[in-house]
């Protein structure tokens, strides 16, 4: 079952708001909206790193957006959606959501992520 969610992100040029989608569908990945805007203690464990060395390694970014998005802690993302190999549409915030707030990021992404890594590894090695 594919939930989907609306939020607003500021825009750019200030001149109104603009919209974004969270999307927990098996073709995205972290699309999620923390609302905690303390930061929790940070986790940097095997799942933030792999979420990191999917970014630093395998990500390509999309096209540019007028917009950002802006966590409920006030870390903004970067104005682009990250793609990985297998077309999974990812964001820049990714790492800071598992890293900062983990208790919010749903198992099943948790268990997405371990999966997309685990396939990008078994296609990369014979
Ligand atoms: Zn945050």
């Amino acid at each position: 079952m594919r939930r989907l969610h609306v939020c607003s992100i500021q825009a750019l040029s200030g001149e109104g708001r603009t919209k974004i989608m969270i999307n927990l569908g098996k073709k995205h990945l972290l699309f999620i909206e923390p609302k905690g805007k303390v930061w929790e203690t940070p986790v940097n464990d095997n799942l933030t790193r792999m979420m990191n060395w999917l970014l630093r390694k395998k990500a390509t970014h999309g096209p540019y957006f007028k917009g950002w998005h802006t966590c409920a802690c006030g870390v903004k993302s970067a104005n682009y959606d990250l793609y990985l190999p297998d077309g999974t549409m990812t964001n820049s915030l990714a790492v800071h959501y598992l890293k900062h707030h983990r208790s919010e990021v749903p198992k099943r992404e948790l268990v997405k992520l371990i999966l997309l890594v685990s396939l990008i590894i078994l296609k990369e090695k014979p």
